[in-house]
């Protein structure tokens, strides 16, 4: 029974039932009308989450990873400088794949907990006068740190830089969660993954694309076959895959959609906020801290919390999983230790929410840590009580 627990870590998510069944469907042709008519929607879907204007909408086999890969091999060449901030594990990663392509990545050193600093970005694009940086790499939610930077304020500082370096954003575990503008921001390549905020498995690399990106792989050299957006969009035009694509995800995708929609987004990402304030609440009452610095940068997909001292936040990840059969995260590379991460994105309500607070306290219990049972609980259902009012307002 354990297994009918939801999970609490961020991403992959847990399922809804009706995309669950929506993945679930025979073999179909792939390249056959009917895989058309089921792949359109879900592009069109995506570039209505996205908020696209222009450009394409890219879909691969993948995951989020393979994303980041995709956006840089097909715009940049070797010896192409990126510019990234450093401070998580999540932008670590995007820098160091960067790195083994044999690009160079002029990093901005950040303390974890903050987001990417605007006014560093800025000097670093003024200071480049000849043009060498090409891109700049910034992830939109560090699922590290539960950190999430502006990505509005980076586009102003790169125009005030007066810089036409594009703009790539890692948005895995924002999208479909938090509000995300690919046009309004001007974001060159955004990158999602299936098993996050779109609650599906995992499999897919859901990308934007703008037509400035699009132009960069006439030039770009870095070697690529299977993520090769050339043959991808050549193949969507006629309702097609260059290979099998994964044909259930793909019907799961434009179900997810559906469900977003039918909520509406900004209901979704009221929804997320209002899930992750009683998470913060509850954290506060612990007498403890999100691992963000400042209530800005506060993360409305998953809170990363500081122990106390002397406490182990993957003692409590351990613990939760053994003994209750629910799933948080452990804290990951610097903060390896310092902070278990809980995760409040996707499928999720206020009564699920409250589970995974009261399973935290049983653990922190469990292991002698100076918490009141109960304490964080009763300052989220006094924050749920207080906001429910107004959603089932808005439901009717
Ligand atoms: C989960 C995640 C990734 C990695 O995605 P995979 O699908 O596991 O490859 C990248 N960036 C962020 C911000 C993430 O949260």
């Amino acid at each position: 029974m354990q297994s009918q627990n939801p999970v609490f870590i961020p991403g992959p998510t847990n399922i809804p039932e009706t995309v669950r069944k929506a993945c679930d469907m025979p073999t179909l042709d792939h390249r056959s009308p009917a895989f058309a008519r089921l792949f359109r929607p879900a592009v069109a879907g995506v570039r209505r989450v996205l908020k696209m204007t222009e450009g394409e909408v890219i879909i691969l086999p993948s995951t989020g990873t393979g994303g980041w890969e995709a956006a840089i091999t097909n715009t940049l060449s070797p010896g192409d400088t990126v510019l990234a901030a450093r401070f998580g594990m999540f932008s670590h990663r995007w820098i160091d794949l960067c790195q083994r392509h044999g690009l160079r990545v002029q990093i901005i050193e950040t303390p974890w907990g903050q987001g990417a600093p605007l006014d560093k970005i800025e000097a670093a694009l003024k200071a480049d006068t000849s043009g060498t940086i090409k891109a700049v790499l910034a992830t939109h939610n560090e699922t590290a740190t539960g950190v999430r930077s502006d990505i509005a304020g980076l586009r102003r500082a790169m125009d005030a830089a007066g810089h036409t370096a594009m703009l790539f954003v890692d948005g895995v575990s924002s999208i479909g969660s938090m509000p995300f503008e690919m046009a309004a921001w001007g974001v060159d390549i955004a990158v999602a993954g299936s098993q996050k905020g779109f609650m599906l498995p995992a499999g897919l690399a859901i990308l934007g694309v703008s037509p400035k990106a699009l132009a960069a792989m006439d030039t770009a050299t870095l070697p690529r076959t299977f993520f090769d957006f050339r043959d991808m969009l050549k193949s969507y035009a006629a309702g097609g895959f260059p290979y099998t694509p994964p044909v259930g995800l793909i019907a799961g995708l434009a179900r997810a959609i559906e469900m977003l929609e039918d909520e509406g987004l900004d209901a979704v990402y009221a929804r997320h906020h209002r899930l992750a304030e009683g998470v913060r609440r509850a954290v506060a009452a612990w007498g403890m801290k999100p691992c963000a610095v400042t209530p800005d940068l506060y993360s409305d997909t998953v809170t990363a919390v500081l122990v106390p001292e002397g406490c182990n936040g993957t003692d409590l990840v351990t613990l939760a999983a053994q003994k209750y059969g629910v799933a948080f995260g452990v804290g990951l590379g610097e903060v390896a230790g310092r902070v278990f991460r809980i995760g409040h994105l996707g499928m999720l309500t206020d009564v699920m929410v409250l589970s995974g607070l009261a399973t935290a306290e049983m653990c922190m219990a469990d292991l002698g840590w100076p918490i009141t049972l109960g304490s964080g609980v009763a300052a989220a259902q006094e924050y749920y009580r207080g906001s429910a009012v107004a959603m089932a307002m808005a439901a009717e």
